[in-house]
């Protein structure tokens, strides 16, 4: 039982504690407000999203681990648990499209034997690419946390240049520098069918 001497000092080092707390908080809430918009989004990233992309860093370094492909890493997470997990393995596996979002993106569809990641999160040691970036658009993950931004990885590796992509992105289909060009229209109509009747 809790003597009648202890409670006061246990009382004030808690509230001690508590204030501390409080007062940490409004420290943190002025720093936010000399940040611009992204980087106030980043601080305020709870202390889980900092723990999930220190996973994805970590995983980064399996990519390098076994020449399995260049260091980068990525966790994919549903209600604040990890459901899929994955780094670059496009040398190992001679697999250009095996990015690291793509593995964890893989992973956790085959887990849940679901292709609807609805609702969850992915972590990128690296800022996504736009093969990435698209397949995260079509599963439905809902926010996109990474570390290390695009121009500094180009800085180190210009093949891994993905502003060209980017800018071919937003151009008009008859722009763009590879020809996307439809042949056999006769067939579309019929081929077609098959969406609609199934
Ligand atoms: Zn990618």
């Amino acid at each position: 039982m809790m003597s009648s001497i202890k409670f006061p000092i246990l009382f004030s080092v808690v509230m001690f504690g508590a204030y501390s707390q409080y007062e940490a908080g409004k420290t943190a809430d002025k720093i936010l407000l000399n940040k611009t918009p992204l980087e106030r989004q980043s601080k305020a990233a709870n202390p889980d999203d900092r723990v999930f992309m220190m996973r994805a860093l970590e995983l980064s370094q399996l990519a390098i681990k076994d020449n399995n492909g260049d260091p980068f890493g990525s966790v994919l997470v549903k209600d604040g648990k990890i459901i899929g997990e994955g780094w670059n393995r496009t040398s190992l596996l001679k697999d250009p499209s095996a990015h690291a979002e793509i593995e964890a993106i893989r992973d956790a569809c085959k887990k849940l034997n679901n292709a609807d990641l609805s609702g969850s999160v992915i972590y990128a040691s690296a800022q996504p690419c736009p093969m990435c970036l698209s397949l995260i658009y079509l599963t439905g993950i809902k926010r996109v946390y990474y570390c290390i931004p695009h121009y500094k990885i180009e800085k180190f590796n210009k093949d891994l240049s993905v502003d060209f992509i980017y800018e071919e992105l937003t151009k008009p289909q008859t722009e763009r520098t590879i020809p996307e060009l439809q042949i056999l229209p006769d067939y579309a109509d019929k081929y077609l069918e098959s969406y609609v009747t199934q």
